[in-house]
């Protein structure tokens, strides 16, 4: 059964007392969503545990942004995948835009993370996207079949059940152009035939693909009406628990 999600990337924001206010709002306010929609939130690593401890009895699941290619050891700065478990957070975010564009994350290290990730019973949000003059040079549908291809065909359909694409147009990501529904929904349902043709119908079929890029309450109904888009992953919106909740509303 495909799953309904939405997820909120916070990114670098908020102080531990802020992120942990907005966590005990949002865990509130999800109360009176349907069952059938998982509701996320992603604060940054020293937030982690304050936020899990106010999410507790409520069901907002929470992730990080990212975790360590190595299991364990010499790696200052770094958070490993086992770390993250014993919080305990159910989910980890890997190759955001910005971990590829400004930490150099590479579809060879998004392998190992993934590989780590699920071996500590994390679940996985993998982010994939093609930037502006991609998009514009036509070569958009190559560009994320191949980052899908360079990372999840190295999984098993067994793994993919623990994974969640998350498509993310680079342009659109906190700029406030949103791609349209039309666009998104090509986009997805392309991703979904990539997963088809490697893993077969039904495991795509299962596969929950966000849409990501100044996705708001606005514009969240329409995208979400699209069949082959299962949610979002909300950045700069999911800063307001209301906005959030709003978005997480639109199925
Ligand atoms: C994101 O960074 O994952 C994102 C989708 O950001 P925003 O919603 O702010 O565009």
């Amino acid at each position: 059964m495909r799953k309904y999600i939405v997820a909120g990337n916070w990114k670098m924001n908020t102080t531990v007392p802020e992120g942990v206010a907005l966590a005990k709002e949002v865990a509130e306010k999800a109360a009176s969503l349907p069952s059938n929609v998982e509701l996320i939130v992603a604060p940054p690593f020293t937030h982690l545990s304050a936020v899990g401890q106010a999410l507790k009895g409520s069901k907002v699941l929470l992730s990080a942004q990212n975790c360590a290619d190595q299991e364990k050891g010499a790696y200052t700065g770094e958070v490993a995948a086992a770390m993250l478990a014993s919080i305990p957070c159910q989910y980890t975010i890997l190759g955001h835009s910005e971990r590829r564009q400004y930490y150099g994350e590479t579809d060879e290290k998004l392998v190992v993370k993934t590989r780590l990730a699920l071996d500590n019973a994390l679940k996985v949000i993998l982010c994939v996207g093609e930037n502006l003059k991609e998009r514009e040079a036509g070569k958009h549908f190559d560009i994320v079949s191949a980052q899908i291809e360079n990372v999840l065909f190295h999984f098993s359909a067994e793994d993919l059940k623990n994974i969640v694409i998350a498509y993310e147009p680079v342009w659109a990501i906190g700029t406030g152009k949103t791609a349209t529904a039309a666009q998104a929904e090509e986009i997805h349902a392309h991703i979904r035939s990539v997963i088809a043709g490697r893993f077969g119908l039904d495991v795509a079929e299962d596969m929950t693909i966000l849409y990501g890029g100044s996705c708001k309450p606005s514009n969240a109904k329409e995208l979400f009406a699209e069949k082959d888009i299962d949610g979002g992953l909300i950045g700069g919106a999911s800063l307001k628990a209301d906005d959030f909740l709003a978005i997480a509303s639109s199925f």
